[in-house]
């Protein structure tokens, strides 16, 4: 059967504009649970390259095994990754073709391959992606927020306050957010976010989509933080917390929010103190909380 006019080619040389006698490195997304997420041009790919370079060549031996393809497999991980680059490029350059694939979904997103991609595009040598499941649009596609304009953020920093100051830096952002977390850091990471972008912010906490138990749970934040707080389920699994963006009336809610915040410092602190402290845990100018701060205590300008 012949192949169909819209398959690439049997896996082969290169293109236009990159060097003629080189192979082509893959970059091939696998499924993030759903093992029918495979993609047949994936299949072929794996199954038609010289090897595979993989996050981890056990983990992804097994979708391998199951779909009963045998190529070459070598390892490619951030603890590896500068040192085996060479190695690819010796192989692509003498022209063989050579896949990418990461533990689950789409390399290069909060997964090993960029440093390679970088390498193997300087030496002209061509990246062919070949696309499937990845976490972020998989949850931006059912969340039910925005979708026209996003931010995907990845991990934010597991330690509080940069977490809290990387929040604080995203509070006016217009577009959607997109975070991965760690399902033990979900309660703390809700509270700040809550804390930045205000209570009523919209949001969904996407976990284990496409597995068993996929859940799609969406509410304000600070409805959220109370379902992470009362239901054990919520932090178990893997999450992608989606965060709708700073609209008018979002920005509306947190001046509320941060009129929380103010009032209870000035019920410990000056104005002044109340203020430069608000400003840390709210990413809000200093000066416009000082203002505000006079207002609420009724205390004159220093
Ligand atoms: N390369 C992957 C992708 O394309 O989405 C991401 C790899 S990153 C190391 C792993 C993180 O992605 C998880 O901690 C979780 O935040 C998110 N993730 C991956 N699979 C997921 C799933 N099935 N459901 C929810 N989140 C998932």
């Amino acid at each position: 059967m012949g192949r169909p006019p819209w398959a690439d080619r049997k896996v082969s040389s290169g293109d236009r504009g990159v060097s003629t006698q080189a192979g082509i490195l893959y970059v091939v997304a696998t499924p993030i649970g759903n093992r029918e997420d495979m993609s047949r041009r994936a299949e072929r790919v794996l199954d038609e390259v010289d090897c595979i370079f993989c996050e981890d060549t056990r983990h992804s031996g097994r979708l391998l095994a199951e779909l009963g393809i045998n190529t070459p497999r070598f390892s490619l991980h951030e603890h590896n990754e500068r040192m085996r680059i060479d190695a690819v490029l010796q192989r692509l350059l003498a022209g063989e073709s050579c896949a990418l694939i990461s533990d689950a979904g789409t390399p290069l997103i909060n997964d090993p391959g960029f440093a390679l991609v970088r390498a193997v595009r300087d030496a002209g040598v061509r990246v062919v992606p070949v696309p499937g499941a990845a976490a972020v649009i998989a949850a931006l596609s059912a969340a039910g927020l925005p979708t026209d304009r996003f931010g995907y953020e990845g991990f934010l920093p597991a330690k509080a306050k940069a977490r809290r100051e990387r929040l604080a830096a995203l509070a006016g952002d217009p577009r959607t957010l997109v975070f991965y977390e760690a399902p033990h850091r979900l309660k703390e990471m809700l509270a700040d976010a809550a804390m930045a972008f205000g209570a009523v912010r919209p949001a969904c906490v996407a976990r284990e989509i496409t597995k068993l138990h996929e859940e799609f749970r969406d509410g304000s934040l600070e409805e959220l933080c109370a379902w992470a707080d009362r239901e054990p389920n919520a932090a178990r699994g893997e999450i992608v917390v989606v965060i709708g963006g700073a609209s008018g009336e979002a920005a509306a809610a947190r001046r509320l929010n941060t009129d929380e915040v103010l009032r209870a410092l000035l019920e410990e602190l000056p104005a002044s103190k109340a203020a430069k402290v608000a400003s840390k845990l709210t990413g809000e100018k200093r000066q416009l909380l000082y203002q505000r701060a006079l207002e609420l205590s009724g205390e004159t300008p220093a």
